[in-house]
């Protein structure tokens, strides 16, 4: 990716000097500027001065990666991201340019992947992630947000179309490497599949409000390097993918990023580790979490809520391959960013756990099948969905889900 002038030292520390509260006191020599690497799409600036006579001593300066136009709506971003810093969930903005820019510093580390399925972080990010999923039932929450179509499906088809124009694009530059990557990943197939799955991840609803189908507003993007570790608890960063979805995907994501370690030194700049997916215990405790706080009642691993959305999850899974695999298509003409990162490589890993737990989740539900008849048993006890966000009024809607059952089953 191609970032501009902006990221000139001198720049951000004449910029920062005249834009961070306090700072035109500064001498530029008293500016310092360290470049963070862990993201992948933009390019990341720790700037700070040495003195307490200020009152930030630190910022982050952010500059946006450019052609991202294909991968989400900037203007959307921004208006999310200040709806988040007026909820104290995104850092406070200290003012922003063409191209670039300045939050709050967060004096935190990004969390390991190692750390991910440790059972303190991993309930700790299921019930903020609970509460995260609420957000977009706050009167205050803005209307133009809410009404987004769910991006789940969105970008099965905006990122799909980007996807097949970045191979053609990338075939025509006759890279002899890129063209072999390309045909192993099998780009026609990648992007044909997205009809067969838009249909099953939404089938056999049961309609239950906080089984997977729920349209929350979602972080879209949760993995160790988005989420920060603070002296009170964890933190989520990076908005740039949030919007309305359902609200399985987060936690399918999550999931699957438990098995990809993007801080490897060496190329693909990454590591697989298939073992690391959350085991079914790993899964369950998850969700009973999340749903506990989501629903704001006790939900026990036992519980049939937490196999539904268990269940709605391993579905969910595939969207998360599925979407960073044509993702990654699309950004590998864009590369490279300052380190080495193979996007194809990392399309093919993600179209190969794509198709792999496509395997088997459909052997799994052959069998399912086999003993219940297909069905999805679903309890009256739960309450029905009723267009998103929690329902309060759990005996009515739990009537109401009876008879709507019923009505169902004829
Ligand atoms: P990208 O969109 O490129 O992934 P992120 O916003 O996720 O960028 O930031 C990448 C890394 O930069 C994070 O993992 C974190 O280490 C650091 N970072 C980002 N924002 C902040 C912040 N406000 N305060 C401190 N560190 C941050
Ligand atoms: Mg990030």
């Amino acid at each position: 990716m191609k970032f501009s002038e902006i990221s000139r030292p001198e720049t951000i520390r004449s910029i920062c000097r005249e834009k961070v509260p306090g700072w035109h006191v500064m001498s530029e020599e008293q500016i310092a500027i360290d470049q963070i690497c862990e993201g992948l799409s933009n390019q990341l600036f720790k700037v700070y001065v040495d003195t307490d006579s200020v009152q930030n001593q630190c910022v982050l300066f952010r500059i946006y990666g450019k052609d991202v136009a294909t991968l989400y709506d900037q203007d959307l971003e921004i208006s999310i991201f200040q709806t988040l810093s007026k909820y104290q969930i995104a850092p406070k903005m200290y003012a922003n340019g063409e191209g670039w820019r300045i939050e709050e510093w967060h004096h935190a580390v990004p969390l390991k992947t190692r750390y991910m399925r440790n059972p303190s972080i991993l309930t700790q990010v299921a019930s903020q992630l609970g509460r995260f999923h609420k957000l977009s039932t706050r009167a205050d929450f803005p209307r133009h947000i809410l009404e987004l179509k769910p991006a789940s499906i969105r970008r099965m088809n905006t990122w799909a179309d980007g996807c097949k124009e970045a191979a053609d694009k990338l075939r025509k530059a006759s890279d002899v490497e890129s063209n072999r990557q390309l045909t192993a990943l099998g780009v026609d197939e990648l992007i044909e599949e997205r009809e067969w799955l838009k249909t099953f991840i939404l089938a056999d609803d049961p309609g239950i409000c906080g089984s997977g189908l729920d349209i929350v507003f979602a972080h879209n993007d949760v993995q160790e390097n988005n989420i920060l570790q603070t002296h009170y608890g964890l933190r989520f960063i990076d908005f740039e993918y949030s919007s309305m979805d359902y609200q399985a995907y987060d936690v399918a994501n999550f999931f699957c990023e438990c098995m990809y370690d993007y801080t490897f030194g060496q190329y693909p700049f990454y590591i697989t580790s298939l073992s690391d997916f959350p085991s079914e215990w790993d899964q369950r405790l998850f969700c009973a979490i999340y749903l506990s706080e989501y629903l704001e009642s006790v939900v026990k691993m036992d519980d049939p809520a937490v196999s539904r959305l268990v269940d709605r999850v391993q579905r969910f899974t595939l969207v998360s391959h599925y979407l960073w695999a044509i993702w990654s298509v699309i950004r590998a003409p864009q590369a490279c960013t300052f380190n080495d990162f193979d996007f194809l490589h990392y399309a093919k890993a993600r179209w190969d756990g794509y198709k792999r737990h496509k395997t088997l989740l459909l052997e799994k539900k052959g069998k399912t099948s086999e003993i219940t008849g297909g069905g999805l048993v679903s309890r009256p006890s739960s309450v029905m969905r009723s267009g998103g966000g929690v329902s309060t009024n759990v005996t009515i809607a739990a009537l109401v889900g009876v008879v709507a059952l019923l009505a169902l089953r004829r």
